[in-house]
Protein backbone atom coordinates (compact mmCIF):
# COMPACT_ATOMS: atom_id res chain seq x y z
CA UNK A 1 0.00 0.00 0.00
CA UNK A 2 1.60 3.55 -1.11
CA UNK A 3 2.53 5.78 1.88
CA UNK A 4 -0.48 7.98 0.31
CA UNK A 5 -2.41 6.09 0.82
CA UNK A 6 -1.80 4.93 4.52
CA UNK A 7 -2.07 8.53 5.68
CA UNK A 8 -5.58 8.72 4.14
CA UNK A 9 -7.02 5.53 5.28
CA UNK A 10 -5.67 4.35 8.58
CA UNK A 11 -7.22 7.08 10.55
CA UNK A 12 -7.89 5.03 13.44
CA UNK A 13 -4.57 5.15 14.36
CA UNK A 14 -3.40 9.28 14.05
CA UNK A 15 0.29 8.53 14.69
CA UNK A 16 0.65 6.27 11.96
CA UNK A 17 -1.49 8.51 9.55
CA UNK A 18 0.55 11.01 10.60
CA UNK A 19 3.92 9.41 9.75
CA UNK A 20 2.70 8.91 6.90
CA UNK A 21 2.08 11.99 5.22
CA UNK A 22 5.63 13.30 6.18
CA UNK A 23 7.72 10.59 4.44
CA UNK A 24 9.57 12.11 1.40
CA UNK A 25 7.19 14.29 -0.83
CA UNK A 26 4.30 13.78 -2.75
CA UNK A 27 5.77 11.60 -5.86
CA UNK A 28 7.55 9.28 -2.63
CA UNK A 29 4.15 9.32 -0.43
CA UNK A 30 2.39 8.00 -4.36
CA UNK A 31 5.23 5.53 -5.11
CA UNK A 32 6.73 4.30 -2.23
CA UNK A 33 4.82 1.30 -0.24
CA UNK A 34 4.62 -0.15 3.34
CA UNK A 35 6.15 -3.44 2.27
CA UNK A 36 8.68 -2.13 0.32
CA UNK A 37 9.91 0.10 2.87
CA UNK A 38 9.87 -2.47 5.73
CA UNK A 39 11.74 -4.67 3.27
CA UNK A 40 14.08 -2.76 2.13
CA UNK A 41 14.62 -1.69 5.81
CA UNK A 42 16.78 1.38 4.94
CA UNK A 43 18.21 2.75 8.34
CA UNK A 44 16.77 6.47 8.01
CA UNK A 45 13.23 5.71 6.96
CA UNK A 46 9.84 6.06 9.14
CA UNK A 47 7.59 3.02 9.29
CA UNK A 48 10.27 0.63 11.33
CA UNK A 49 9.13 2.96 14.36
CA UNK A 50 5.95 2.51 13.98
CA UNK A 51 6.18 -1.24 13.09
CA UNK A 52 8.00 -1.58 16.23
CA UNK A 53 6.24 1.19 17.96
CA UNK A 54 3.14 -0.03 18.18
CA UNK A 55 3.82 -3.92 18.56
CA UNK A 56 2.64 -4.89 14.99
CA UNK A 57 2.52 -8.23 13.15
CA UNK A 58 3.63 -8.67 9.59
CA UNK A 59 2.04 -11.24 7.74
CA UNK A 60 3.85 -12.61 4.85
CA UNK A 61 3.38 -15.40 2.52
CA UNK A 62 4.48 -18.03 4.90
CA UNK A 63 4.25 -16.93 8.49
CA UNK A 64 3.25 -13.76 11.16
CA UNK A 65 6.15 -12.30 12.10
CA UNK A 66 6.18 -9.92 15.28
CA UNK A 67 7.36 -6.55 15.27
CA UNK A 68 10.63 -7.02 17.53
CA UNK A 69 11.56 -10.11 15.39
CA UNK A 70 11.62 -8.53 11.81
CA UNK A 71 14.32 -5.90 11.37
CA UNK A 72 17.65 -7.43 12.39
CA UNK A 73 20.26 -5.01 11.31
CA UNK A 74 21.37 -2.52 8.43
CA UNK A 75 18.90 -3.70 5.41
CA UNK A 76 18.41 -6.77 6.89
CA UNK A 77 14.62 -8.37 8.03
CA UNK A 78 13.83 -11.56 9.12
CA UNK A 79 12.61 -12.21 5.58
CA UNK A 80 13.33 -14.85 3.96
CA UNK A 81 14.23 -15.33 -0.40
CA UNK A 82 11.09 -15.44 -1.45
CA UNK A 83 9.24 -14.36 1.12
CA UNK A 84 6.60 -11.60 0.55
CA UNK A 85 5.06 -9.50 3.00
CA UNK A 86 1.22 -9.78 2.27
CA UNK A 87 -0.12 -7.21 4.96
CA UNK A 88 0.79 -5.45 8.13
CA UNK A 89 -1.89 -5.67 11.14
CA UNK A 90 -1.33 -2.35 13.52
CA UNK A 91 -3.42 -2.53 16.82
CA UNK A 92 -4.67 0.46 18.21
CA UNK A 93 -2.76 2.04 20.84
CA UNK A 94 -4.04 3.43 24.18
CA UNK A 95 -2.08 7.14 23.17
CA UNK A 96 0.72 7.36 20.73
CA UNK A 97 2.82 9.49 18.70
CA UNK A 98 5.59 10.34 16.40
CA UNK A 99 8.18 13.04 15.95
CA UNK A 100 10.79 13.18 13.85
CA UNK A 101 13.84 15.34 12.48
CA UNK A 102 13.76 14.86 8.96
CA UNK A 103 16.75 15.01 6.23
CA UNK A 104 16.11 18.83 4.91
CA UNK A 105 16.34 17.66 1.41
CA UNK A 106 14.68 13.96 1.39
CA UNK A 107 12.62 14.13 4.73
CA UNK A 108 14.10 10.94 5.14
CA UNK A 109 14.50 10.87 9.34
CA UNK A 110 17.92 11.71 10.91
CA UNK A 111 15.83 10.17 13.93
CA UNK A 112 12.11 9.69 14.37
CA UNK A 113 10.79 8.37 17.67
CA UNK A 114 7.41 6.41 18.04
CA UNK A 115 5.82 6.44 21.90
CA UNK A 116 3.03 4.33 22.55
CA UNK A 117 0.96 3.38 25.19
CA UNK A 118 0.09 -0.18 24.10
CA UNK A 119 -2.27 -2.86 26.06
CA UNK A 120 1.63 -4.71 26.50
CA UNK A 121 2.87 -1.52 28.00
CA UNK A 122 4.80 1.25 26.84
CA UNK A 123 6.78 0.90 23.70
CA UNK A 124 9.51 3.61 22.57
CA UNK A 125 11.05 2.58 19.14
CA UNK A 126 13.71 4.92 17.20
CA UNK A 127 14.95 5.26 13.49
CA UNK A 128 17.40 7.14 12.03
CA UNK A 129 19.48 6.78 14.98
CA UNK A 130 21.45 3.47 14.53
CA UNK A 131 22.06 0.83 11.98
CA UNK A 132 18.44 -0.24 12.34
CA UNK A 133 15.26 0.50 14.41
CA UNK A 134 15.50 -0.14 18.09
CA UNK A 135 13.63 0.46 21.45
CA UNK A 136 14.76 2.21 24.47
CA UNK A 137 14.00 0.17 27.61
CA UNK A 138 15.05 2.85 30.03
CA UNK A 139 12.24 5.06 28.29
CA UNK A 140 10.08 2.80 28.36
CA UNK A 141 10.25 1.36 32.04
CA UNK A 142 10.26 5.37 33.42
CA UNK A 143 7.51 6.09 31.27
CA UNK A 144 5.38 3.22 32.79
CA UNK A 145 5.81 4.66 35.86
CA UNK A 146 5.19 8.74 34.70
CA UNK A 147 4.24 9.24 31.29
CA UNK A 148 5.16 12.59 31.36
CA UNK A 149 7.93 14.46 28.66
CA UNK A 150 9.56 15.69 31.84
CA UNK A 151 10.40 11.77 32.59
CA UNK A 152 12.37 10.72 30.19
CA UNK A 153 14.24 14.38 29.73
CA UNK A 154 16.84 13.22 32.13
CA UNK A 155 17.14 10.06 30.11
CA UNK A 156 20.62 10.06 27.82
CA UNK A 157 21.41 7.65 25.18
CA UNK A 158 24.80 6.79 24.80
CA UNK A 159 26.42 7.51 21.56
CA UNK A 160 29.04 4.66 20.63
CA UNK A 161 26.46 2.90 18.54
CA UNK A 162 24.53 5.96 16.94
CA UNK A 163 25.35 6.52 13.22
CA UNK A 164 27.61 9.34 12.48
CA UNK A 165 27.34 11.28 8.65
CA UNK A 166 27.16 14.43 7.47
CA UNK A 167 23.95 15.06 8.20
CA UNK A 168 24.77 14.60 12.54
CA UNK A 169 27.28 13.38 14.68
CA UNK A 170 26.14 10.57 16.68
CA UNK A 171 25.97 13.15 19.57
CA UNK A 172 23.50 15.13 18.56
CA UNK A 173 21.24 12.24 17.37
CA UNK A 174 21.43 10.95 20.59
CA UNK A 175 20.57 14.21 21.95
CA UNK A 176 17.52 14.49 19.50
CA UNK A 177 16.42 10.82 20.48
CA UNK A 178 15.61 12.30 24.00
CA UNK A 179 14.37 15.88 23.09
CA UNK A 180 11.79 14.01 20.44
CA UNK A 181 10.83 11.52 22.85
CA UNK A 182 9.73 14.14 25.31
CA UNK A 183 7.94 16.00 22.55
CA UNK A 184 6.00 12.42 21.40
CA UNK A 185 5.17 11.54 25.22
CA UNK A 186 3.58 15.35 25.28
CA UNK A 187 1.17 14.95 21.67
CA UNK A 188 0.82 11.58 22.78
CA UNK A 189 -1.01 12.62 26.31
CA UNK A 190 -3.45 14.98 24.23
CA UNK A 191 -4.74 12.55 22.06
CA UNK A 192 -7.95 11.84 22.46
CA UNK A 193 -9.80 8.68 20.91
CA UNK A 194 -12.62 9.57 18.67
CA UNK A 195 -12.25 6.60 16.25
CA UNK A 196 -14.17 2.91 17.29
CA UNK A 197 -11.79 0.21 15.31
CA UNK A 198 -9.76 -1.69 17.62
CA UNK A 199 -6.47 -1.92 14.84
CA UNK A 200 -5.78 -1.45 11.02
CA UNK A 201 -4.75 -3.97 8.91
CA UNK A 202 -2.80 -2.98 6.02
CA UNK A 203 -2.21 -5.11 2.88
C1 LIG B 1 13.72 11.12 -2.56
C2 LIG B 1 13.22 10.10 -1.58
C3 LIG B 1 12.81 10.53 -0.34
C4 LIG B 1 12.37 9.59 0.61
N1 LIG B 1 11.98 10.04 1.84
C5 LIG B 1 11.55 9.12 2.74
C6 LIG B 1 11.13 9.55 4.04
O1 LIG B 1 11.10 10.73 4.39
N2 LIG B 1 10.72 8.59 4.92
C7 LIG B 1 10.69 7.25 4.59
O2 LIG B 1 10.29 6.44 5.41
N3 LIG B 1 11.07 6.84 3.35
C8 LIG B 1 11.50 7.73 2.44
N4 LIG B 1 11.87 7.30 1.21
C9 LIG B 1 11.79 5.84 0.91
C10 LIG B 1 10.49 5.54 0.13
O3 LIG B 1 9.42 5.92 0.94
C11 LIG B 1 10.34 4.07 -0.28
O4 LIG B 1 9.68 3.31 0.67
C12 LIG B 1 11.63 3.39 -0.60
O5 LIG B 1 12.29 4.14 -1.60
C13 LIG B 1 11.39 1.95 -1.11
O6 LIG B 1 10.60 2.02 -2.28
P1 LIG B 1 9.33 1.09 -2.44
O7 LIG B 1 8.50 1.24 -1.22
O8 LIG B 1 8.72 1.40 -3.77
O9 LIG B 1 9.95 -0.38 -2.46
P2 LIG B 1 10.69 -1.10 -3.65
O10 LIG B 1 11.79 -0.24 -4.18
O11 LIG B 1 9.68 -1.64 -4.59
O12 LIG B 1 11.28 -2.33 -2.85
C14 LIG B 1 12.38 -2.23 -1.97
C15 LIG B 1 12.87 -3.64 -1.68
O13 LIG B 1 11.88 -4.35 -0.96
C16 LIG B 1 11.42 -5.48 -1.73
N5 LIG B 1 9.97 -5.51 -1.58
C17 LIG B 1 9.06 -4.61 -2.04
N6 LIG B 1 7.83 -4.93 -1.63
C18 LIG B 1 7.95 -6.07 -0.90
C19 LIG B 1 7.03 -6.91 -0.22
N7 LIG B 1 5.73 -6.64 -0.18
N8 LIG B 1 7.51 -8.00 0.42
C20 LIG B 1 8.83 -8.31 0.39
N9 LIG B 1 9.76 -7.55 -0.24
C21 LIG B 1 9.32 -6.46 -0.89
C22 LIG B 1 11.87 -5.25 -3.18
O14 LIG B 1 12.09 -6.46 -3.84
C23 LIG B 1 13.16 -4.48 -2.95
O15 LIG B 1 14.23 -5.35 -2.66
C24 LIG B 1 12.32 8.21 0.26
C25 LIG B 1 12.72 7.80 -1.02
C26 LIG B 1 13.17 8.73 -1.92
C27 LIG B 1 13.59 8.24 -3.29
Amino acid sequence: MPHAEVAETATAIPALTALAALIGDVQVRNRGTLGGSIANNDPAVDYPAAVVGLGVTVETNRRAIEADAFFTSLFETALEEGEIVTAVHFPKPEKAAYMKFPHPASRFAIVGVMVAQTACGVRVAVTGAGACVFRVPEMERTLEADFAPDAVRGISLGADDLNDDIHASSEYRAHLVGVLAGRAVAAASKYQDIHGASGVGLV
